[in-house]
């Protein structure tokens, strides 16, 4: 995948499915923030650009509307679908409970890996649980 392709993937907010854990993951929440940033950043621009070419200065909620349709609300909605994937991931992986798990990145800490419910990084050798985390 180029750097392109990513950047498009971030763009679209390209969806992954919450129901393939075995998948890597292609959101995370850095993805998101990112996806929300060049969202913003185009429509900002072009709202800018429109407004002043066609002099349309009473209409500026609408570059607002737009801003909440076209990039908040999509990123909520990856959101949501983010945050049921690291669930079901918690709940089917050993990793889930483990104190090296990060979830914003459904990483390893220990490896720097990410994890899936086909692939444990230690392979379970260096599980320790949460609740003895400091
Ligand atoms: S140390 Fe092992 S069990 Fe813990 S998160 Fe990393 S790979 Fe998973």
């Amino acid at each position: 995948m180029t750097a392109f392709d990513k950047i498009v993937d971030l763009f679209m907010f390209r969806a992954q499915s919450d129901e393939n854990l075995s998948e890597m993951p292609k959101i995370t929440q850095g993805s998101i923030v990112w996806g929300l940033i060049l969202r913003a950043s185009v429509i900002i621009i072009l709202s800018m650009i429109v407004i002043g070419f066609y002099k349309l200065y009473n209409y500026w909620w609408l570059a607002f509307f737009l801003l909440w349709l076209l990039a908040v609300y999509p990123a909520y909605r990856q959101f949501q679908i983010f945050n049921n994937r690291i669930k079901k991931i918690e709940e089917a992986t050993l990793c889930g409970t483990c104190k090296y798990f990060e979830p914003t990145g459904q990483l390893c800490k220990l490896f720097d890996e990410h994890v899936s419910t086909n692939y444990i990084p230690c392979e379970g050798e260096n599980w320790e649980p949460k609740s003895f985390e400091d």
